[in-house]
């Protein structure tokens, strides 16, 4: 596993995974206007921060998708997908900037997944935000429901589960798709399956791994009820309460969830990578560490990670 979790300012490209690709243009400055937070893990980098009633913003640039715009750092903007779990200010204030951004670096309209019941207000919003700043913000907006799959590429889709938060919320789950020769053939000489393939037969059949989940703000219901999350390899859940003394009742019907949650559904946990978010600010850094490794010393076998 090669990892790193290190704060850093944005950059140009990503020299461990190749030239940044057309959808990663040059954006010029480097601004640490924001802070991000940086982890690679296998062939993937997960950047962003998220803290309850502040801010939340997450980013594969790999992928070329990202999830909440609850800000947008000046090096997120080459990211041309996103996806936004729920309208909470903290997760969608940035919507505006990053598409007005994104138009006055000559970079095509973005494509922006929400929840269906947002599509309306947040057209509404654009339009005098428009009127405003008096430009135009060209984007996709593409109303998104529990159950959707939306393919991205011929390699990647996304589906959106149901999560339980106070507002319409949903999770997501990026799964890889590959192509694996069928059962049946496993016998053949590579010459039997040319000629089957020639003959019209499909010889292949689709398998989905499922790379990556996004939980977004939700009770520990939300993640229950999609039991793929459970499976990702890595995995970003919330993890708003973390002290004795907040009641987990009241957290729930708040729509978040306890460190006891956590606990409690240790052996589910099937992820190579577990990454806990979004702490409420009642907390400081160092109680948050401190109260986490105190419950869990192995940290899942170091499989958890605190975002901090
Ligand atoms: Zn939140
Ligand atoms: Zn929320």
């Amino acid at each position: 596993m090669n990892e790193e979790n290190r704060q850093q300012g944005p950059r140009r490209s990503n020299p461990a995974h190749g030239e940044r690709s057309s959808d990663q243009p040059e954006i010029g400055l480097e601004l640490n206007d924001q802070p991000v937070r940086s982890l690679t893990h296998k062939d993937i980098t997960i950047e962003g921060y998220s803290r309850a009633a502040v801010q939340t913003y997450w980013r594969i640039p790999e992928f070329k998708l990202g999830f909440d715009l609850g800000n947008q750092p000046w090096s997120f903007m080459g990211t041309p997908n996103w996806f936004v779990s729920h309208t909470h200010m903290d997760h969608v204030l940035a919507l505006p900037a990053y598409v007005a951004r994104r138009r006055m670096m000559k970079m095509d309209p973005p494509t922006i997944y929400l929840p269906e019941a947002a599509i309306d207000p947040i057209q509404k919003i654009l339009r005098q935000m428009s009127r405003l700043d008096r430009g135009r913000l060209p984007c996709n907006l593409v109303p998104t429901r529990p159950g959707d799959e939306i393919t991205l590429s011929r390699e990647l889709v996304v589906t959106a589960s149901a999560t339980k938060h106070t507002l319409p919320s949903m999770g997501f789950v990026v799964w890889e798709s590959r192509r694996k020769l069928r059962e049946e053939f496993h016998g053949l000489s590579g010459e039997e399956i040319r000629d089957l393939r020639l003959g019209g037969t499909d010889v292949t059949r689709e398998i989905r791994i499922p790379r990556f989940a996004y939980l977004g703000d939700s009770a520990p219901d939300g993640l229950d009820a999609c039991p793929a999350m459970y499976e990702a390899e890595v995995l970003i859940l919330e993890l708003t309460f973390v002290s004795p003394s907040h009641r987990k009742d009241k957290i729930h019907k708040f729509g978040h969830m306890h460190l006891d949650d956590l606990v409690e559904r240790r052996e589910r946990f099937k992820n190579q990578l577990v990454i806990a978010s979004h702490f409420s600010t009642r907390y400081h850094t160092r109680q948050i560490r401190h109260i986490v490794q105190r419950r869990i010393p192995d940290m899942f076998d170091g499989r958890l990670r605190l975002w901090l």
